[in-house]
């Protein structure tokens, strides 16, 4: 049997069925842009393995980064010891992360630092006196992880976690924001949810969402005055804001954090997948001194949470590569140069009578259709045009690598326009 076939027998991937899994292409090398399939193509990567791979694969500098940090030592608990390369990290981090955030909690996937971050509201409000302050509230068409913290702040009418709905701890929900990034801000945006906080605000902890690009809930991209206009309304009425940047964090929009397209800080911010350049499994939730002071005071004194692998050398090792790599780069520019060539290629796919909306920000590429896509199909397409692109539900994206050439951004954006024309 040959790997693919025992794939599909006995290996159950991301959304999929076992009974019926879609196909799976065989991944034997991975370099740059390209990833080279068992079938012998060489494919451009237009999904940076969700968000992650913003150098590429098989970086020169973070092979080596983790190379040297093996021949250390590649695991220690983190309860009671401490290393260099988690040092390092939160060095990095609180230097370039929005003003105010000064303790970070290393995870291990972003899911977990979702779960951490909502822990650490909870037991915050709780700790000041206030324990009914413990219900969350979010905007629509949010996706923040399949845990089950994580998944009760997911859309629970479009999102994909409705079937589990009853076991979930009810939360409030918001109309997702309308304004688009490049629109007019309209004031009425926002009054949904003030009006949730005028309500309700007595037992809301946190509120929590994906600054300005709701990723996996449907790739929508909003005005920063709805985040900014969050942000006062948590200092009004006391409740704390969690950005969840596992997607948008390490640039892809353009600005290092998307939360800087406001201007603000959140109580808690998330983040993962670029972290560590997607070489390794590696999250982190930060904190500003007043929230993880707060959680500390009085009863139990202590945050229960601490994963096994939580700040995982070999991760800090390589999530320290990354960031140098990143900021060593006109990484700015770079970006820039892919959303100026998606705008360029994309755009008039607007005017085709299959397509919804196009949107684009930063290295983020958007085509929505009318209709919802075969992934079994369109992946054909893609894969006959030299590109590696996994849409769900009515959404075509790509998020290449940020090392991405303007001939791969071509190639992407020509695949997606075969696989518009054969929907
Ligand atoms: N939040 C957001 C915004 C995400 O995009 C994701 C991953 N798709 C997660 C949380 C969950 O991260 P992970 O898959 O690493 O658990």
């Amino acid at each position: 049997m040959n790997n693919t076939e025992f794939d599909k027998q006995h290996i159950w991937h991301p959304y999929t069925s076992a009974v019926h899994p879609l196909p799976c292409y065989e991944v034997v090398a991975a370099s740059g842009t390209r990833l080279t399939l068992s079938s012998g193509e060489s494919i451009v990567d237009g999904m940076s393995s969700w968000w992650s791979t913003i150098h590429g694969y098989n970086h020169p500098k973070l092979n080596e980064a983790a190379h040297c940090q093996i021949e250390k030592f590649s695991h220690v608990m983190f309860g009671g010891l401490t290393h260099e390369p988690a040092v390092q990290l939160c060095k990095r981090l609180l230097e370039i992360v929005p003003d105010g955030l000064n303790r970070v909690f290393l995870a291990d996937s972003g899911s977990v630092s979702v779960e951490v971050a909502i822990k650490m509201a909870i037991q915050y409000w709780a700790c000041q006196g206030r324990p009914e302050k413990s219900k969350l509230v979010t905007p629509r068409n949010g996706y923040h992880g399949d845990t089950f913290a994580a998944m009760s702040v997911c859309d629970p009418i479009n999102g994909m976690h409705s079937l589990f709905k009853k076991s979930l701890i009810e939360h409030h929900f918001a109309p997702a924001p309308q304004t688009r990034f490049e629109n007019t801000w309209s004031p009425d945006d926002i009054a949904p949810m003030r009006d949730i906080f005028e309500k309700h605000a007595e037992q809301l902890a946190a509120l929590v969402l994906e600054p300005i690009v709701q990723g996996a809930g449907g790739m929508r991209i909003y005005h920063p005055e709805y985040l900014k206009q969050c942000r006062q309304l948590c200092d009004e009425f006391d409740v704390l804001l969690i950005c969840d940047e596992i997607a948008t964090g390490f640039g892809r929009t353009g600005k290092l954090f998307a939360c800087e397209h406001a201007q603000i800080t959140p109580d808690i911010l998330c983040l993962g997948k670029a972290l560590t350049g997607g070489y390794m499994t590696l999250a982190a939730t930060l904190c500003t001194e007043q929230v993880a002071l707060g959680v500390c005071e009085g009863e139990p004194g202590v945050f229960m949470h601490g994963p096994t692998f939580m700040g995982n050398p070999l991760a800090c090792a390589v999530a320290n590569a990354s960031i140098d790599l990143l900021l060593s780069k006109p990484w700015q520019t770079d970006v820039l140069n892919i959303e100026t060539q998606l705008k360029n290629e994309l755009s008039e796919l607007k005017t085709n009578d299959k397509v919804a909306d196009v949107r684009i920000l930063g290295a983020i590429g958007v085509v929505e259709m009318k209709m919802h896509v075969n992934v079994a199909e369109i992946q054909k397409v893609f894969i006959k045009h030299g590109a590696w692109i996994r849409p769900f539900s009515k959404n075509i994206y790509i998020m290449p690598p940020f090392i991405s050439s303007p001939q791969d951004i071509s190639a992407l954006c020509e695949a997606i326009k075969q696989g518009v024309a054969c929907c």
